[in-house]
């Protein structure tokens, strides 16, 4: 069932961006400094949106929860220093509105909030008649109605400048991943809400270095919109998220090594596709005449078992029909199921020919 999300494309956002959307920036915003170096790197490189976290919502007290509201101005400002947008996690009313007072760009909702209709209303209500873009993580549960319910709440809230992002899902049995990625739920997503921007974070999905540029790539080549990477001048040092962080140049050679997906072809290959949808079309013709021939065959039976006084369905012969059929079809490296498949539809249209004789 498609759900009725407002959503303008990410290029009607207002921000500048190549193939794909790259945010960037440090888990948290730790000092002025630190906000301001790791984004003199990140300007150098294809980075299109800064971020950073000020209200970090840590699993364990006694962790490092943020530096709040005077990290506005230092991310703000960094950002203002190389043209860069800003955006931040907003988890309250008060967040939201602090963070509009100080311009921060884009707000996002993170995943221990999406998952909570009461955290999340609140938010959507400080939102009303503001346009700024929100995008909003997966909640920790892989549950597609919770990331389509807040998504909804926003939008009733009027805002139409809205992303998903696929951050992975928090999982009891240790895998590979901090955070499993589910590909299913946001292809979903992607047909329940066709126009809805969908962003991966391969950092928290990953939860290590090494994984990241892996994560990227699978994300580009199911036509994400945009990657989140965690960036840190120093990340040894980091107080939140050590682990996963990569220095900006790392982060620029790990975007240089990535692939993605090209939406409009050269002229050679459109040519080249065009050649090949050529004989596609030549072929899907023969495929209907053979099927016509084939029924009329099929009419020709029925009339010769009428005019004999023999039943119609004889199911020896369907047997053997479908397993020569899928035999010689394996042999051509054919899909047993496929073949399964279309040859019930020919045998029961078959069938209907032989009692009915061909529709006019
Ligand atoms: C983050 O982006 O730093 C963060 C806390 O993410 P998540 O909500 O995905 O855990
Ligand atoms: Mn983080």
């Amino acid at each position: 069932m498609t759900v009725k999300i407002k959503a303008e494309q990410l290029r009607d956002w207002g921000i500048a961006y190549g193939d794909y959307l790259v945010i960037a920036g440090p888990c948290s915003a730790e000092s002025e400094e630190q906000v301001h170096a790791t984004v003199a790197g990140l300007a150098k490189l294809p980075v299109n949106v800064v971020r950073a976290g000020l209200w970090k919502p840590r699993t364990r007290p006694g962790c490092f929860e943020g530096v709040g509201e005077p990290g506005l101005r230092w991310l703000k400002e960094a950002g203002a220093a190389h043209g860069l947008p800003v955006t931040t996690e907003v988890a309250t009313p008060e967040h939201v509105e602090a963070a509009l007072k100080a311009g921060i760009d884009v707000l996002w909702i993170g995943a221990r909030t999406t998952v909570n209709p009461f955290s999340v209303q609140p938010i959507a209500d400080a939102l009303k008649g503001v346009d700024v873009p929100v995008m909003v993580k997966n909640p920790i549960n892989p549950d597609l109605e919770l990331w389509l319910g807040a998504l909804e709440r926003l939008n009733n809230s009027g805002v139409t400048k809205l992303a998903a992002i696929h951050r992975g899902f928090t999982a009891y049995k240790k895998s590979r991943f901090r955070n499993k990625p589910n590909w299913k739920i946001p292809i979903e997503l992607r047909h329940r809400v066709p126009n809805l921007p969908i962003i991966c974070d391969p950092s928290h999905i990953s939860g290590n270095r090494k994984l990241i540029a892996e994560v990227a790539q699978t994300a580009l080549d199911l036509t994400f919109d945009g990657l989140m990477i965690e960036s840190h001048i120093d990340p040894d040092v980091a107080l939140s998220d050590a682990k996963q962080q990569l220095k900006p140049a790392d982060l620029g050679k790990l975007l240089a090594s990535l692939n993605p997906m090209r939406a409009t072809p050269s002229d050679d290959e459109l040519a080249y596709i065009q050649g090949l949808r050529r004989i596609i079309d030549q072929l899907d013709g023969t495929l209907i005449s053979l099927l016509k021939q084939r029924m009329d065959i099929a009419s020709e039976i029925g009339r010769f078992k009428k005019k004999t006084r023999l039943t119609v369905f004889q199911p020896k012969r369907w047997k053997e029909t479908l397993q020569t059929r899928i035999r010689h079809g394996r042999e051509l490296g054919l899909d047993e199921n496929f073949l399964t498949r279309i040859y019930e539809y020919i045998h029961e249209e078959s069938i209907r020919h032989q009692e009915e004789g061909p529709k006019d």
